[in-house]
């Protein structure tokens, strides 16, 4: 049925899902509670059914992008904490505050813009710059750090619920990020405990990313933010995850034929391929309007019956060929093609032949892929 209906599609397999949350949650400490990340359409997987599935099990803290990917979440978790980790366009306040949407404030000019619009005060966590050097309130010491904020405080419009930052290389082993990760951590506690002796006591605060989580997890943290580890790809591969994690997306398409080609044939664009010997190749029905990266030409494989067959020329948009000479089985137009996953190849891997991390992998599978839900 699948083989009719599609040409290439990605399995979710949400008890994987659920397996991996249940890993991070035994790994987090006990008062911290587990916030999903959620963005990017939950990391290509699908948010709807990935938030559905998160909310059975008792999540209740979610974090997204932007206020779309926000609302997206409302319409499955009516109730939920929903967090936005970046930029919203000040004019959306009255938004953010309707839909009970929970914002991060990056510095004091967005806070006075969001306050002009907001029309009731707007939930918000405040952002710290610690040492990521992407957004949030940066500066040299805590003392001088909680003084900028203090301002905030003075903000009819704004609810300041919490605090936060991001680590810059929480999944590295090297000695010098491990002390560099301390440090971020240092300073968010430092102006976190400077906050309540000024009788601001927030009633959260956070910093930790899947690595942090799983490899050196804070207790004073109320929640952790985890995502890539909730999808089963590893933060920093092939450094391994401390917990049992599986994927949860295996991405797959089909054969459309196969052929014999002799010494001296060319296979796709370019011809970058030029066969040396008699081969078996077989074109399957997958590219890189997929999602599949272009620069696996000549250096991925795919699985066909189980055995790993090497791409032969250029990834097309919409096609790329196999060289199934070493399988064993009888491959024919209509098998089966597992590009990753769930099996020998992960996402992690594949991302590791061309220069990327399996993020990008797991994001960038296009819209035309249907998602299948399997349980
Ligand atoms: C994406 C993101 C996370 C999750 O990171 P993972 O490495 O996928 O766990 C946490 N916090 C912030 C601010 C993020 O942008």
């Amino acid at each position: 049925m699948k083989k009719i209906l599609h040409r290439a599609w990605a399995e979710i397999n949400l008890n994987a899902l659920a397996h991996n949350v249940e890993e991070v949650r035994k790994a987090l400490p006990e008062k911290t509670e587990y916030m999903a990340v959620v963005k990017a359409n939950a990391y290509g997987h699908g948010d709807e059914a990935v938030c559905r599935k998160l909310s059975e099990m008792g999540v209740n803290w979610f974090a997204v992008s932007n206020l779309e990917e926000a609302l997206s979440v409302r319409h499955v978790c009516h109730d939920a904490e929903i967090f936005i980790l970046g930029y919203t366009p000040p004019e959306c306040a009255p938004d953010i505050a309707k839909y009970n949407i929970i914002q991060g404030i990056v510095s004091l000019e967005y806070a006075k813009e969001l306050c002009q619009y907001a029309e009731s005060p707007v939930r918000c966590h405040i952002k710290l710059d610690t040492g990521m050097g992407r957004i949030g309130f940066r500066s040299r010491d805590a003392l001088t750090c909680t003084e900028e904020l203090l301002p905030l405080f003075d903000m009819k419009m704004l609810s300041i619920e919490g605090i936060y930052t991001h680590f810059a290389a929480a999944d590295s082993p090297e000695e010098e990020d491990v002390l560099y990760t301390r440090q971020q951590e240092e300073r968010i506690f430092e102006v976190y405990d400077r906050l309540s002796d000024m009788g601001h006591k927030l009633p959260h605060v956070h910093c930790m990313n899947s690595a942090a989580s799983v490899y050196k997890p804070n207790e004073r943290c109320t929640l952790a933010r985890v995502g890539i580890i909730m999808y089963g790809l590893s933060p920093n591969y092939p450094v391994p995850v401390p917990v049992d994690i599986k994927p949860v997306m295996t991405f797959k398409s089909v054969i459309s034929q196969v052929k014999t080609v002799y010494a001296g044939d060319c296979i796709s664009y370019g011809r970058t391929y030029t066969a040396s010997e008699e081969r078996r190749i077989a074109t399957v029905t997958v590219g890189y309007a997929d999602g599949y990266a272009r620069l696996l030409s000549g250096k991925g494989k795919a699985l066909v019956h189980g055995v790993p067959c090497p791409i032969v020329g250029r990834v097309c948009m919409d096609q790329m060929m196999l060289d199934v000479t070493d399988v064993p089985a009888d491959v024919q137009s209509g098998d089966e093609v597992t590009l990753f996953g769930d099996c020998d190849i992960t996402a992690d891997w594949l991302a590791s032949l061309y220069g990327t991390i399996g993020y990008e992998i797991i994001c960038g599978i296009s819209k035309r892929v249907p998602r299948i839900i399997a349980e």
